[in-house]
């Protein structure tokens, strides 16, 4: 099996999304987040789990240290200390301060100058900074950046396997190039699907899948072999979920609505 064209697999795509979008509603990842903060949470959860990353992320919050600033400022110990709960203490706390470091150096402490550049010079400029390799650096363009790059990690892979969307094995470069073609490029709309493919790895398509309850289970080959057409209008119209600030959100919709949806929500409650 080879790579689709980009065409095929936004055919394939849409009615796979609409069907996570129907099933798991918004994601709304990072969405109102300061920059360094999803920064830190990007390199805080390498090889760990959210929860750790999130609880290490905190202890800096805590002590003041949240920032570019912040962390040039801890000395090694303590900062080791903050970030215990991500596991790999020592070399977390190196990849923050090298982080640091550069902001520092390259852009005079300017987070925001330096994520405002154009998508790829920066996204080079981040696989420079050691402890940032192409996953890290996506998601600091995704989320801290908001530029239309795509996160592809295990979760996506993995499940875009499974579906008999991509073949087994795809390098990783060549998967994000063609998700980027296939998919609109606005990173409202990359966030979401990307939040939706972790979402569903974490529920159902993990190492271990549980096939029997998956949403996407009729267009699955790996599952049961049906089309994905037949699974979105199967549970098209069936969820109603809280959305952004508490406001109710009836999901009756496809993908791209939510997302339209959820960007408007953003902006009528933003301060
Ligand atoms: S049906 Fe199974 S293999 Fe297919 S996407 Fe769902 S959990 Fe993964």
């Amino acid at each position: 099996m080879k790579l689709p064209s980009p065409a095929e697999l936004t055919e394939r795509l849409d009615p796979l999304l609409d069907v996570l979008a129907d099933h798991f509603g918004p994601q709304r990842w990072w969405t109102d987040t300061d920059p360094f903060e999803v920064i830190a949470g990007a390199l805080l959860v390498q090889n760990t789990a959210w929860a750790g990353a999130a609880k290490a992320t905190e202890n800096l919050r805590a002590a003041g240290a949240l920032s570019v600033d912040g962390v040039l400022g801890l000395d090694e110990l303590r900062c080791q200390e903050l970030v215990r709960p991500s596991g790999s203490f020592r070399q977390k706390t190196a990849k923050l301060k090298a982080f640091a470091e550069h902001v520092r150096e390259a852009h005079e402490g300017d987070l925001g100058r330096m994520l405002r550049a154009p998508m790829e010079p920066l996204r080079r400029e981040l696989l420079g900074i050691w402890g940032v390799g192409p996953e890290t650096a996506d998601a600091i363009l995704l989320y801290a950046a908001r530029k239309p790059s795509f996160v592809v990690d295990t979760y996506t892979q993995r499940a875009l396997e499974r579906l008999g969307v991509i073949p087994g094995g795809a390098p990783r470069a060549a998967l994000r190039a063609l998700l980027l073609e296939a998919l609109p490029q606005d990173p409202w709309q990359l966030a979401e699907a990307h939040g939706l493919f972790v979402r569903l790895g974490k529920s159902h398509c993990g190492s271990t899948p549980e096939c029997a309850t998956c949403p996407l289970l009729l267009g699955c080959r790996y599952g049961s072999g049906g089309s994905l057409r037949e699974a979105a209008s199967h549970s098209r119209g069936r969820s109603t979920h809280v959305g952004h600030r508490g406001c109710q959100v009836s999901l009756h919709l496809s993908f791209r609505t939510n997302v339209r949806n959820l960007r408007t929500l953003c902006l009528l409650s933003a301060p």
